[in-house]
């Protein structure tokens, strides 16, 4: 079985900077972190290969820092990394980003000649676009089922997989499909294992990140990157703060009181 999880390099820090010229993050020098909820889909990952075999494959499309990213998976334990970068690629939406993640996959299924035994995991959301989108179109683009919210994974029958999905807040739901079909898993799934000593130097001197260009993939330059992006992102901000907020403590009728009151003093109510 093949197990490709797609990682997201995003900024490990809240102070971002944007490109004036194309309303983009920068990314270049910026401390970056691999998207928290993708590190729970590398766990989901690799417990799968460990309980029911197969190969990991992660993917990550971005600049070539996001090669660290690829290497900190690699040392938690997965098989083969792929890291797709080019200029063409810059500037994706998550339709454009969804697309060339697609591509990549597809040429992998092609060259391992395997049609149906396979798993795409994405984590629910990324910090920095937060649309959690690329994991469901993704499934569009790969023409295969979809669940998201994920909270637990198991496989019967050699590929029949049953899933909890987090429904609402308090339920949970449980859903049955077959191989192949995209999870998208929210953190409460597992706990990330931390790589140790032997998986961080194998991961530097007995694993490769393999890079893959709009070329390699096949790419129609009309579909990725800022030419394929059907959303402009017309000005990124960050929000200026106007009111402080207020913490309302004590009993449930004294914090009610207080927010009347508040709310009465403000004209509100
Ligand atoms: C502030 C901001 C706002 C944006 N708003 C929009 C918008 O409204 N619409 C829009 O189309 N684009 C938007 N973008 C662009 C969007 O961030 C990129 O398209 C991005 O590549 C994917 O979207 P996301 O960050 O929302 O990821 P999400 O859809 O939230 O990510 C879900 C999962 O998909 C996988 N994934 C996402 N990106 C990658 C990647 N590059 N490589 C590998 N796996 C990946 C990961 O598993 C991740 O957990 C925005 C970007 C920023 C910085």
């Amino acid at each position: 079985m093949k197990v490709f999880v797609c990682i997201k390099q995003v900024p490990g820090v809240s102070e971002v900077k944007i490109d004036p010229k194309t309303n983009t993050l920068v990314r270049e020098g910026i401390p970056s972190i691999i998207n928290p909820h993708d590190k729970h889909a590398v766990e989901l990952g690799i417990s799968i290969k460990e309980e029911y075999g197969g190969e990991v494959i992660a993917l990550s499309m971005g600049p070539p820092q996001a090669e660290k990213a690829l290497r900190e998976v690699l040392s938690m334990g997965v098989d083969k990394a792929y890291l797709l970068t080019d200029r063409a690629f810059a500037g994706a939406d998550t339709l454009a980003t969804s697309h060339t993640l697609a591509l990549a996959i597809k040429k992998l299924l092609k060259e391992t000649n395997v049609k149906r035994k396979y798993i795409v995991i994405c984590g629910t959301q990324a910090t920095d676009g937060d649309t959690a989108q690329v994991g469901p179109e993704l499934a569009e683009e790969l023409n295969i089922p979809q669940i998201t919210y994920v909270l637990k994974f198991r496989l019967e029958e050699d590929d029949k997989v049953i899933v909890e999905r987090a429904f609402r807040t308090e339920e949970v739901v449980e859903i049955e499909t077959r191989l192949p079909v995209l999870v998208s898993v929210v953190k409460e799934i597992n706990v990330p294992r931390m790589p140790g000593v032997q998986g961080i130097v194998n991961a530097y001197q007995n694993k490769e990140v393999i890079y893959l260009n709009a070329d390699d993939i096949g790419a129609d330059k009309s579909k990725i990157g800022l030419n394929g992006s059907m959303t402009e992102v017309w000005k990124i901000f960050i929000p200026e703060k106007k009111v402080d907020h207020v913490v309302l403590t004590g009993t449930i009728e004294e914090m009610a009181q207080e927010l009347c009151n508040n709310l009465h003093d403000d004209k509100v109510i």
